[in-house]
């Protein structure tokens, strides 16, 4: 018996701290999306996604550099 409880009590921790983690996800993207696409102004998260999003959308504009957006 004890055991069984304690197995739920570990579970409950895990989904505490998964929980956790998204509320901190959560509060960095409300902190702002700091790179916006130059031609249709879409929010990325950060400047892998642009790079991303920029090779997918628009092949033909140039990409700028990671430090225009610091
Ligand atoms: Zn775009």
């Amino acid at each position: 018996m004890a055991r069984g409880l304690q197995k739920i009590q570990s579970q409950q921790k895990k989904d505490a701290a998964k929980g956790k983690e998204k509320g901190s996800q959560l509060a960095a993207r409300k902190a702002g999306l700091p790179i916006v696409c130059p031609d249709c102004k879409c929010q990325l998260p950060n400047y892998k996604t642009l790079v991303t999003h920029m090779e997918a959308k628009h092949p033909s504009i140039p990409i700028p550099a990671e430090s225009t957006f610091q």
